[in-house]
């Protein structure tokens, strides 16, 4: 179940039940912005951004690509550097 089903309106005080039909959903900076519009006053609330397990995961996953990334540029320039005095030895 949904934990913001039963909402009331900090605008008009209208209590609101939101059905998963209502949420809409916006895109904004990359994070997925969930967000319902109370039927009285029009009021946008936001329910949810991107859920924040996601996020922190989304950011361990980019940390360790980032990572990555610098080993084998750390390891290119190290096989470069071997390239290289492997052609000055000869
Ligand atoms: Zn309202």
């Amino acid at each position: 179940m949904n934990k913001y089903d039963k909402f009331k309106c900090n605008n008009c005080g209208k209590k609101i039940t939101v059905s998963n039909k209502e949420l809409k959903t916006k895109l904004i900076d990359n994070t997925t912005v969930t967000y319902f519009v109370c039927r009285r006053c029009n009021a946008k609330f936001v329910v949810s951004c991107m859920d924040d397990y996601i996020k922190h995961k989304q950011e361990e996953y980019k940390k360790l690509k980032d990572s990555e990334a610098k080993l084998l540029q750390d390891m290119k320039e190290y096989s470069d550097g071997l390239g290289e005095l492997y052609i000055n030895e000869l």
